[in-house]
């Protein structure tokens, strides 16, 4: 029941309409009448009077609405309690034979704009609404009695952060956090630094396609946008020689301290361009075995994509030019707005670019600890095809 007290927000029947099509968000647009304050769990009610739910709200963001429940059940701190060892029980049971991995994944566990990573012993956590802002204190209870942790730490530098109208700042929430945390990925370790690393240090949700890339690796391995050599090392101990490139300095010192760390010595990383890298290579007339393209986001926003497109195109072109016949290619986009069709697309376009006659062995996306929520097109963001170069 909706009481007197309760904060409650009106909505338009576009809005009704949209969290009936399975969309938990309702934009600012959509919104009727406001009874209640930024960062508020309210009752949400259509235009005529009728309770849809209740969900997070903010004064601030195009985002003015997280639907938590539907009808007229409550979504107090027992709903995220139960939602939070649900998605926890669900990630010991797949078996990741990683010790970290994503615990909490936003909307697709049901845990809207609530984000929680485990490195080890550790956790990051990151509240990424005014409504998951103030129940933050709450939710970091609830991952100490379930989980024991030995620190839980707030990446709270997200740029999403700054349209909730949210402080930017990284602080230690609980216990304690080292400066650097060894973390295991199939048989390779990582030094990670959670405070400052991107994302909340590694690329947890490109582990299965490590793996899957794994299966297809040998010979020489060129690893394009390389980080801190996730796939590099992943790769490395079954490959002749890994080549890895990142315009980033200090990812390219820690690709090769990693490398030294796991007694890798066929791996190379060296600081540069990857536009001007794949030409250099081309001009030298390099052939590889197999091609990582793991580039960040090129179309960060809708206005981005025409511009993106162009990118993807550009590097998948290069590297199909660099590939033997018979070689592989292991191409990525993190860009939501770049659909898997449109991805499709691109590739193909630079495949007939590249005079390149190309199979698709493996269409794949983030892996199984990031789920994408069916009819929440935001939370299929990483789209990763396996195809080889067959003449
Ligand atoms: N493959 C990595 C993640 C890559 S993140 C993993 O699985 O862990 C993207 C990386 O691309 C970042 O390290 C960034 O420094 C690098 N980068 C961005 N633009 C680049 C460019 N034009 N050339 C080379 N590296 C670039």
């Amino acid at each position: 029941m909706v009481t007197r007290s309760e904060p409650t927000v009106i909505i338009n029947a576009r809005g009704e309409d949209r969290i009936r099509a399975g969309h938990p968000w309702i934009y600012q647009a959509d919104v009727v009448s406001v009874h209640a304050e930024g960062g508020d769990t309210v009752a949400v009610r259509g235009p005529r009077g009728r309770t849809i739910g209740r969900g997070l709200f903010s004064d601030r963001s195009q985002i003015a609405l997280r639907l938590l429940t539907h009808g007229e059940g409550p979504a107090g701190l027992d709903l995220w309690r139960d939602r939070m060892r649900s998605a926890i029980a669900f990630r010991r049971s797949l078996g990741i034979n990683a010790n970290a991995c994503r615990l909490v994944h936003g909307e697709a566990d049901l845990l809207p704009s609530f984000v929680v990573d485990e490195y080890g012993r550790h956790l990051v956590v990151q509240a990424l609404s005014q409504g998951t802002g103030r129940l933050l204190p709450d939710l970091v209870s609830i991952l100490v009695d379930e989980l024991h942790p030995d620190g839980i730490l707030a990446r709270h530098d997200q740029r999403v952060r700054q349209l909730e109208g949210l402080d930017q700042s990284v602080d230690v929430l609980h216990g304690t956090i080292p400066d650097e945390v060894t973390i295991r990925e199939g048989e390779i370790e990582f030094g990670v630094d959670l405070r400052r690393g991107q994302k909340t240090g590694l690329f947890l949700d490109q582990r299965e396609n490590r793996a899957a890339a794994r299966a297809y690796a040998q010979g020489r391995l060129l690893d394009c946008f390389s980080y801190h050599g996730s796939f590099a090392l992943q790769l490395a101990p079954v490959c002749e020689g890994v080549e890895a490139v990142d315009v980033s300095d200090e990812a390219v010192t820690r690709l090769a301290q990693n490398a030294l760390r796991n007694g890798l010595t066929n791996v190379e990383a060296r600081v540069a361009n990857v536009f001007d890298e794949l030409r250099r290579l081309e001009r030298a007339g390099e052939q590889f075995d197999m091609v990582v393209l793991d580039p960040p986001a090129f179309a960060k926003s809708k206005d981005a994509v025409d511009k993106a497109y162009a990118g993807y195109k550009e590097i998948n072109l290069r590297a199909l030019k660099l590939l033997r016949t018979g070689g592989i290619l292991v191409t990525c986009t993190c860009s939501y707005h770049v659909s898997e069709a449109a991805f499709g697309e691109i590739v193909f376009d630079a495949s007939t670019d590249a005079h390149a006659s190309v199979t698709v062995l493996e269409k794949r996306m983030q892996a199984r600890d990031h789920p994408v929520l069916l009819g929440v097109p935001e939370t299929y963001y990483l789209k990763c095809f396996i195809l080889r170069r067959v003449a």
